[in-house]
């Protein structure tokens, strides 16, 4: 086609658009680099062929959308699916998207790679040789399903549930799985989540009842990041855009980390205290506040269970707010800008300064921790609790440019089916040492199932999960893996090789982001949308008229998605349905045949998002059409502070209001749970439920706590044998000064690089070119203190083992503290399997408890279907440091405090890059240390319960599964419960 007929085209284009009254975006980059493909051309879009350059060869494309899967953020992509060949060219991004809006980091696009990556799983294969020996077999899926849903049917028939585990790592979707678990029967979902960033979910989830913050940064007038945040952060894309444009507006941007990251060069100010101390920080802060009168009364005194907290502890003051007022202006003295000076090395007058500024911000005080110091330390949690303190001293929770809880910016759409509780308690995943822990206590299961008499599993999935090489302890995973008697069948369902796969028995292949459906909803910004992940050639071939009755018909191989697979595995499991369980996974349009995908998603788009059916219907579509067209949607903007929403009287039925203020009600729950935010800790006495809290004379919504408010005081740590930490304070890290012995120094494990993302982008060759490697950070004078400088080994030591990796040395690192990327350092037990691009071959040796790792063969070029992998010019994986790292799990959060306490020293003589040495007997004694840490529910359980009730857990058992069994509990008390027990 012409180029004048081309523009025609546009200008007719931009007219209808505009007469509409939407945006119409410029169209093709010889108009604006960045611009978008018009939405109206993406049925037929032109680009010109750049290799038959200067012929004018056209290319015409059908643009489909779909979202990425290369980390959580869940970015629109838009793939250009050539008409001609019916295959991927390339992704960019989707301007539809409410988040992402069109842009991507690095790893979007690289989905192509992924696509066509030479070393990609593509057919289902089961292990023929022992466990590790790396010899498998190809085998169909049919065969590999009866095999796996016999195992299933056997052990839930034996009554065996909790031999079933699925263990993910990055969901990508909500609740789809959860869903399938629940209809089994079984408490088998296991996450990655305490290796991530249940430290930050429990500051959070004390506070608001919500377990993770959604700052409103490009609103903010001061922003404030504890971690890397614009570079590598939680939803990190939507985040740095947003980040970028509030500094635009004129925000000031405080950036805390030990690191001068990408993000801290944006910064106005970039502190980089001492690991461990940043909650000091945050209270020095809190404490300039309340000294100097700077915090939002009204806000405190309305939204904070200051009464809660007066009648409990200071019993007999008037329970007044000046009470509260006079005793909070005496919480805090002890956290001077001085003492946060000795704990973090950051002089106090940075701090004052920084704190005025804090000051200023008024409402517009956005704040994010996440993973960071929450996820490095002992204690962790209280960095997250501690900064939100921030906040709600400042009232400046869901407003504009402050911090909302999640749940308020995110959308969770009722599915089809809702299967009923399971009526089990995995103790494996769960156990009862750690009442308050925010999710599964995955980083412990190697060792769990080595504890007599905890349990064994059966059937042990892994899907965007790979343990070996991201927990801690690897080793310990690998002896767990390979012990059939502790796990008799382990499927990694997984598009790509990686560690723990090797130590499967079947090895499952599944999509990548264009090759499989989902939906997700992420609180990137002040607005609730929804976006819907899809298989981008069912789509197309779907577009020109084809039937695609099986994701299989259209992906590479025989690649599938999890979607269909839980499906027909649920129908062998149950296929006569007596099971109760193959109701869940019928067509309700056709009843007694299989759920299909399109059903399914078709429900949701129908019944259950506001607005949808609505916007589809003016755009002559079908939801699930509009859905496959646009691939997101948002359904509201600026939710803005629903805990100020007032009860409607038809909510309030029979009430009672407490003496703090609780509004209790006999009305049944309003059934729109995702817009409003509804309390649903405890009932009264008489079996009343939370309606709200009386403020200023009306019931207003409040927050999912026990007292309805801001929960500044946390009457569940009292409760649950932890009153020392019931309110915001600092505790001193398992790295602090006070608990290195001679010659140690922190090592920040922690840091992500914006390029890689844990294992799954190993297989994506842009991604491999420019990030390959993960050198030891140390400050110049920490180097010449080891006599080493940048390229030289480094033989860095923790408590179970060492890992031989090069220095990098800079002044942009806090001196005595190093630091090394977790995102490198990728294995292979053999040179047939594996990701040959990002993957060194190793040696494995085991005698008794010590593990030794060598490589045996560098990253090189090789012959494959892509002709670039003959031009990898890189050798380098990086070191995989994560193995020589023993559990340590925090006793209330659960999470894994990363941070280690390392001796470095220069390499020996004999030591080669890469060399791994652990010995794990070394690794169990550090789980029994950090074991006695804890508080068990059995004998700190104030009701004989294993856990709080009101705590967000997924796939949440019946309550009376809650109850801990009789013979298990003791009337052995915490010496902190009894102290509180003698305080009531
Ligand atoms: S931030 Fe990057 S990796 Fe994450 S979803 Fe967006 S484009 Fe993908």
């Amino acid at each position: 086609m012409a180029l004048k007929d081309i523009e025609k085209r546009v200008s007719a284009a931009r007219k209808e658009v505009e007469a509409r009254g939407e945006t119409f975006y410029p169209g093709a980059s010889r108009i604006h680099l960045a611009a978008f493909p018009p939405k109206e051309r993406w049925d037929d879009w032109v680009e010109l062929d750049t290799r038959a350059w200067p012929k004018r060869v056209e290319h015409h494309y059908m643009l489909v959308p779909t979202t990425c899967f290369n980390c959580e953020s869940a970015c629109g992509l838009l793939a250009y699916v050539d008409k001609e060949t019916l295959q991927v060219r390339k992704l960019e991004g989707n301007p539809e998207h409410p988040a992402s809006r069109g842009r991507n980091c690095a790893k979007g696009p690289a989905t192509i790679n992924q696509i066509q990556d030479p070393d990609r799983i593509l057919h289902p294969l089961k292990r023929s040789g022992k466990r590790g020996e790396d010899k498998w077999v190809r085998v169909s899926w049919d065969d590999a399903l009866d095999d796996i849903a016999g195992r299933i049917r056997k052990a839930l028939v034996e009554k065996r549930n909790n031999e079933i585990m699925y263990h993910v790592g990055r969901p990508g979707e909500d609740g789809y799985t959860e869903r399938v678990l629940a209809a089994w029967g079984v408490d088998g979902h296991n996450s990655h989540t305490n290796i991530c960033s249940s430290g930050g979910r429990a500051g959070y989830q004390y506070w608001m009842g919500y377990d993770r913050p959604s700052p409103d940064h490009s609103s903010a007038k001061v922003i404030f990041l504890i971690s890397a945040h614009l570079e590598s952060g939680h939803y990190f894309n939507p985040h740095a855009q947003r980040i970028i444009e509030g500094k635009q507006n004129g925000a000031k941007l405080i950036v805390l980390d030990v690191r001068l990251s990408n993000t801290a060069t944006h910064a106005d100010h970039w502190i980089a205290p001492y690991p461990g101390s940043e909650a000091a920080i945050c209270l020095a802060i809190a404490n300039d506040l309340i000294q100097s009168g700077a915090y939002d009364r009204d806000f405190v005194r309305d939204w904070w269970n200051w009464h809660e907290y007066l009648v409990a502890e200071h019993p007999k003051l008037e329970p007044t707010f000046e009470s509260f007022e006079r005793v909070l202006k005496g919480l805090y003295t002890s956290y001077t800008f001085e003492f946060a000076e000795k704990e973090s090395g950051v002089k106090a007058d940075v701090l004052r300064e920084i704190s005025r500024i804090v000051a200023t911000a008024g409402t517009r005080l956005s704040t994010h921790n996440w993973r960071s110091a929450a996820a490095g330390n002992l204690g962790g949690w209280q960095v997250s609790r501690t900064l939100f303190l921030l906040n709600a001293l400042l009232g400046a929770v869901a407003t504009e440019g402050g911090t909302f809880p999640n749940a308020w910016n995110k959308f969770v759409p009722r599915p089809i089916y809702t299967p009923p509780h399971p009526h089990v308690w995995n103790e494996l995943s769960w156990p009862v040492e750690y009442p308050l822990a925010m999710n599964e206590m995955s980083i412990l299961l190697p060792h769990l199932l080595q504890d007599e008499g905890r349990g064994k599993l059966d059937v042990y999935f892994t899907r965007v999960y790979n343990p070996v090489w991201t927990n801690p302890d690897g080793f310990s995973w690998i002896d767990a893996l390979t012990d059939e008697k502790k796990v008799g069948l382990h499927v990694a369902l997984t598009p790509t090789w990686n560690e723990t796969a090797y130590f499967a028995d079947y090895v499952l292949p599944m999509g990548v982001g264009s090759e499989r459906h989902d939906v997700h909803s992420y609180e990137t910004h002040d607005s609730q949308w929804i976006g819907f992940r899809q298989p981008v050639l069912r789509t197309a071939r779907e577009r020109m008229g084809e039937t695609v009755k099986d994701t299989r018909e259209v992906n590479p191989g025989e690649v599938w998605e999890e979607n269909e697979f839980w499906i027909e595995l649920s129908w062998r499991i149950d296929p006569d349905g007596s099971m109760g369980i193959r109701k869940y996974f019928e067509s309700k349009k056709k009843p007694g045949e299989k759920l299909g995908v399109d059903e399914y998603y078709g429900f949701i788009f129908e019944s259950s998002v506001p607005g949808l059916p609505e916007k589809a219907k003016a755009a002559g579509l079908e939801p699930l059409d509009y859905m496959r067209r646009h691939g997101s949607f948002e359904i509201q903007k600026k939710i803005g502070a629903l805990y100020k929403n007032e009860v409607p009287a038809a909510e309030l039925e029979d009430v009672a209001t407490d003496q703090h203020g609780r509004v209790y009600t006999r009305a049944a729950k309003p059934a729109t749970p995702n817009i409003v935010p509804q309390p649903s800790p405890d009932p009264d006495a008489q079996g009343r439920r939370l309606a709200g809290v009386n403020v200023g004379g009306k019931v207003l919504r409040g927050f999912p706590t026990p007292s309805g408010r801001l929960e500044f005081y946390s009457r569940t740590l009292v409760d649950w044998g932890w009153p020392e930490y019931a309110l915001p304070t600092y505790i001193k890290s398992h790295i602090h000064p006070d608990e290195l012995e001679e010659g140690q120094m922190p090592l920040i494990p922690t840091f992500r690089i914006p390029i890689q993302i844990h294992t799954r982008s190993a297989n994506a060759k842009w991604l491999d070119e420019i990030a390959h490697t993960n050198p030891l950070w140390m400050h110049t004078s920490d180097a010449a203190r080891f006599g080493v400088k940048t390229g030289d080994l480094v033989r860095v030591e923790t408590e179970i083992g060492y890992f031989v990796v090069k220095a990098w040395v800079t002044e942009g690192m806090r001196p005595g503290v190093v630091a090394c990327s977790h995102h490198m350092g990728r294995w292979k037990i053999s040179d047939e399997r594996g990701q040959r691009q990002m993957m060194a071959t190793v040696d494995l040796d085991r005698k008794g408890s010590k593990r030794k790792m060598r490589r045996t063969k560098n990253v090189e070029p090789f012959a494959s279907s892509d002709a670039d992998t003959a031009r990898v010019w890189w050798t380098d994986a990086g070191v995989h440091q994560n193995l020589t790292f023993p559990v340590h799990p925090d006793p209330i959060s659960g999470m894994h405090c990363w941070h280690q306490a390392v001796r470095v020293r220069a390499a020996d003589p004999g030591d080669r890059y890469g060399d791994i040495f652990v010995d794990v007997e070394k690794s169990r004694v550090a789980y029994e240390a950090w074991m006695k840490k804890t508080r068990s529910a059995k004998k700190v359980s104030p009701d004989g319960t294993r856990r709080p009730y009101w705590l967000l857990r997924p796939l949440k058992p019946g309550r009376d599964i809650y109850k801990l069994p009789e013979s298990s509990r003791t009337p052995e008390r915490s010496e902190g419960t009894v102290a509180n027990e003698k305080k009531k």
